[in-house]
């Protein structure tokens, strides 16, 4: 595991893109702050681009990519990204073709009524219905909290019909095929980039708070936590290599100011 290291020690000059994860990481206790959103438009005034990188649905990921100052999105932990190319035309690529996710639709349905007959307490995720590829199952957004034991409940149902797997600070989501929130980014910077982000990871960071950003904790030298991450620390194999003073928008608002300070 990477040592953690203060925030204060990231080299930042050469970044050009921020990644970011959105529940628990721009926001706190469910909203944005506006000092993080102003951090958002700092970016984009100071010409780094920014890109959530988000569990959140399909219906959620349009109305973003629209409306926040944000160069693109992937959602759905991957199964997809968004975004508005220069002619103002709406781009959505997709990990599979329309006819596989239905497919998986199928099965995940199933899977669903399994985690529902059998974990008390849980819920359908109040997004589901916004979804495309995944199944989101609310372990504490719209329920009470259904306990960490429920939680790995609910992983070992979705791991017993071979779909993946990964836990946000709010849900559980469960899909089939072999995607996540760093493969669809690495596609993406293919993509907008013309980059293999193998070769130039150094030049973004990603900041997250839990164990579905593992994969990008992993790949990214310049991953950052925001610090409520440190909750999950004994559910996590990954953690970030920086870790911010503050929790949720506060955090990511330092994380922001911190790379523009060392860039000016
Ligand atoms: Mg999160």
């Amino acid at each position: 595991m990477k040592n953690i290291a203060d925030l204060s020690e990231i080299d930042a000059s050469n970044v050009k893109c921020v990644f970011f994860d959105i529940d628990d990481t721009i926001t706190t206790s469910g909203k944005i702050l506006p000092e993080a959103y102003q951090a958002l438009w700092k970016l984009k005034e100071n010409g780094i681009k920014s890109i959530p990188i988000t569990g959140r649905p399909a219906g959620w990921c349009d109305h973003i990519v629209r409306m926040w100052p944000v160069d693109a999105i992937v959602g759905e932990n991957g199964a997809f990204y968004f975004r508005i190319d220069e002619n103002s035309n709406f781009i959505k690529r997709y990990f599979f073709d329309e006819k596989i996710f239905k497919e998986n639709r199928l099965k995940l349905n199933k899977v669903s009524d399994e985690i529902l007959a059998k974990v008390s307490g849980t819920a359908l995720a109040s997004d589901q219905n916004y979804r495309e590829a995944d199944l989101a199952i609310d372990f504490c957004e719209d329920v009470d909290h259904i306990g960490w034991d429920k939680v790995d409940d609910i992983c070992d149902i979705f791991k017993e019909h071979g779909a993946i797997c990964k836990v946000s600070s709010i849900h559980v989501n469960g899909w089939f095929g072999d995607y996540n929130k760093l493969s669809m980014t690495k596609f993406l910077v293919n993509e907008l980039f013309y980059e293999d982000l193998n070769n130039t990871e150094s030049n973004y960071i990603f900041c997250g708070d839990s164990p579905n950003d593992e994969p990008m904790f992993e790949f990214f030298s310049k991953s950052c936590g925001v610090k409520n991450v440190i909750e999950f620390k004994d559910k996590m194999d990954h953690l970030p290599s920086y870790i911010a003073d503050h929790e949720g928008s506060l955090g990511f608002a330092q994380i922001v100011n911190t790379l523009l300070k060392k860039r000016s």
